[in-house]
């Protein structure tokens, strides 16, 4: 039985003063939960996390790091820093990286390999366009994206990652997919990690993303496939995020 696990994913967004209270109320109201839990937030607020969730059941992490260790690569975040924060997750090849700013499947595939090497847990999203789900290309976008990644690891490797299906154009639209289509590409996501590792089709937590909110978890989280959410605007709300965490049932 996979745990389910619920990632804020705080985007741009937040400032010490306002972080320290939303911190202070997802701590009180996290304490017992059935479910694992942790929020992806800005560089800079890492160390507040640090600081805040050490010795909770909330773990922290980042929304991007370099596919490179060390050197000439102004503005980018090593893993090596990340874990001087004790980070345990990041976010690799969001749609807002892959759409904004240029990433490709290699260079998000470079990402995770990197990320995990140095033992952090990637969070690896893919997820269509709306031009790609009506052109029927779906399946084919999603395979291509996770094939990417699986390509750089070793079988073992493939049980250490985390995917995110997140549709594109159910991110901050207010537009979900429904349980159904998620269930769908969750079910071929989890077959093609199994050509890459029989075990880890088994064990891998595959999250879904895209305007999950308190009144549409329940569904998707109780479809077979789906071990959880990747939660952009409404883990910015304490009672919203915690609505969602609170879904999660024993
Ligand atoms: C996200 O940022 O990954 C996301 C899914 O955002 P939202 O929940 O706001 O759609």
């Amino acid at each position: 039985m996979r745990r389910k696990l619920i990632v804020g994913n705080w985007k741009m967004n937040g400032s010490v003063a306002a972080n320290a209270v939303l911190l202070n109320e997802l701590k009180a109201g996290a304490a017992k939960q059935h479910c694992d839990i942790a929020v992806c937030v800005p560089f800079p607020y890492l160390a507040q996390c640090q600081n805040e969730l050490v010795y909770t059941n909330i773990a922290w992490g980042a929304q991007d790091v370099s596919a490179h260790n060390i050197g000439p690569h102004t503005g980018e975040v090593a893993t090596r820093m990340l874990l001087d924060f004790e980070c345990s997750c990041v976010i690799v090849g969001h749609s807002e990286r892959r759409c904004y700013h240029h990433e490709d499947d290699d260079l998000v595939a470079n990402k995770a390999q990197r990320a995990l090497a140095g033992g952090l847990t990637p969070i690896v999203c893919v997820g269509e366009t709306l031009a790609e789900r009506e052109a029927g290309e779906t399946a084919a976008v999603v395979s291509r994206q996770l094939d990417a990644v699986l390509s750089v690891l070793e079988p073992e490797e493939a049980t250490k990652i985390i995917v995110a299906y997140e549709p594109v154009w159910a991110i901050g639209t207010g537009k979900n997919a429904t349980p159904g289509m998620a269930q769908e590409v969750h079910a071929l996501l989890r077959a093609r990690i199994g050509n890459k590792n029989k075990a880890a089709s088994d064990s891998a937590r595959i999250l879904y993303g895209g305007s999950m909110k308190p009144d549409n978890a329940k569904e998707l989280l109780g479809m077979p496939d789906i071990d959880g959410g990747l939660v952009g605007g409404a883990s910015l709300k304490a009672d919203d995020f915690l609505a969602i965490i609170n879904c999660v049932v024993a």
